[in-house]
């Protein structure tokens, strides 16, 4: 049987483009089928970590984020009068001293500009999704065409047809989840006493409010809303800095919105793929997870799952032209992808529960964190939120150069 490609991979957001990227480093033919005509829209996910950053300088990717980012050097949370533990990303890994704020479409961009350097080649407008069998697995488009590789990445999102399609249930974990669209992120132009280097979230009486620096003077509030709150217009954005904003800090005054360029209502829920694999088909990304954006790790986790899944089907590929078994690499890859993905629902999970402490415990909270800032817990709260520990499934080799088209 003639089979066109190395690896078919459905869905050209990050984890899709990442992995397409990261295969063509190894040499592999790799095609994108994406049911979007264009990049993704809307700034969504900002925050690239020290661990992803790493991987994705092994694709050639991380120069053009870093000379875009707003350096973010750390997290603190606090209340609006004083500051309860503050964790500092310097030194939970040797290349990468702080985290990239970048809006998504900008990290989409870059790894779109790497893939078609590297020569990804892309299907758009069509739909897709997808059966497998012994020796390939096929994405089929909604126009009656299909597109046959040795393995498939599903990389199609949370709604993911390709994961229905093969099976896999991705059931509700039962963690914390928000109610319907009770949470507003803004993009805004702001001036005044806001801390650019650390990502800063705000549990007061009023809700919680997390300022996020992003380049070229913009922040991105994020902030719980009560029933019937507006978060429509720069008025209404503004009445909750001036509810929830900080009352303390080296500079007095007030933070002043000049200017909204985007904002998103939105509501989490954590779902988890029962398996990461089906046959000759891997999930990666919102596919297989989703959970709170608490420290920002949707898009992170994606596009490390997407480079762990691209070293897996490398490997795999490799042994089955040896006449071995692949079986080892991939369930491997699916085990450890499902326990990472276990681990960051869990984090954001503790996370949550401390940002949205009820008010008759946060006094309670206040002063457990004010004790453990002096423990462990600043730096073990930025080594998971830096991704440094997720080292994938072990299959790496020496990386290679990415070849030119
Ligand atoms: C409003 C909003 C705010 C967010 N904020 C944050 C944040 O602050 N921090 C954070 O970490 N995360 C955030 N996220 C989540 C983050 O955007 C996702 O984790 C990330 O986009 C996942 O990337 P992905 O490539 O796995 O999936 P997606 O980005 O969903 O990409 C899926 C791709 O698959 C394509 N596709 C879908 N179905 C098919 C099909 N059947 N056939 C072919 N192609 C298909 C789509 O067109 C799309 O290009 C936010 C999301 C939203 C919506």
């Amino acid at each position: 049987m003639h089979v066109d490609q190395d690896v078919v991979v459905v869905g050209a957001g990050p984890t899709g483009l990442s992995a397409a990227v990261a295969l063509r480093a190894k040499g592999r033919n790799v095609i994108i089928v994406d049911s979007g005509e264009g990049p993704g829209e809307g700034s969504r996910a900002l925050v690239v970590h020290p661990g992803t950053l790493a991987v994705l300088e092994r694709m050639g990717c991380s120069d053009a984020i870093l000379a875009e980012c707003a350096p973010i050097w750390g997290m603190t949370i606090r209340t609006r009068h004083a500051v309860l533990v503050r964790s500092a990303t310097r030194g939970t890994t040797a290349t990468f001293a702080f985290s990239a704020g970048l809006p998504q479409t900008r990290t989409e961009a870059i790894l779109r500009a790497r893939a078609e350097e590297v020569g990804v080649r892309f299907v758009t407008g069509r739909a897709a999704d997808a059966t497998t069998d012994e020796s390939a697995a096929t994405a089929l488009l909604a126009d009656g065409t299909h597109v046959q590789g040795r393995y498939l990445v599903a990389a199609d999102g949370m709604h993911s047809t390709v994961r229905e399609a093969v099976g896999i249930a991705y059931p509700d974990t039962g963690a914390q989840r928000s109610d319907d669209e009770n949470m507003i992120l803004a993009d805004v132009a702001a001036s005044g006493p806001i801390d650019v280097d650390h990502i800063t979230a705000i549990s007061g009486n009023a809700g919680l409010l997390v300022l996020i620096p992003l380049p070229g003077g913009l922040v991105r509030m994020v902030a719980s809303l009560r029933p019937g709150e507006a978060a429509a217009s720069v008025a209404d954005l503004q009445r909750l800095l001036d509810d929830r904003g900080p009352l303390d800090g080296p500079q007095p005054g007030r933070i002043a919105i000049e200017r909204l360029t985007w904002s998103s209502k939105f509501h989490f829920r954590h779902h988890l793929a029962a398996t990461f694999r089906q046959g000759r088909v891997l999930l990666a990304g919102d596919a297989g997870h989703v959970h709170s954006p608490a420290g920002g790790q949707g898009m992170n986790l994606g596009i490390r799952d997407a480079f762990f899944a691209a070293e897996t089907l490398d490997a795999a590929l490799d042994a089955e032209s040896s006449g071995l078994s692949p079986d080892r690499f991939l369930d491997a890859y699916a085990a450890n992808r499902r326990d990472a993905a276990t681990r960051v629902i869990a984090e954001t999970n503790r996370l949550n529960r401390i940002l949205f402490t009820p008010p008759a415990l946060r006094p309670v909270r206040n002063a457990v964190l004010r004790v453990a800032a002096h423990t462990a817990l600043p730096r073990t709260m930025a080594l998971g939120l830096s991704g440094v520990l997720d080292t994938g499934p072990g299959i790496g080799r020496a990386p290679a150069p990415i070849p030119s088209r």
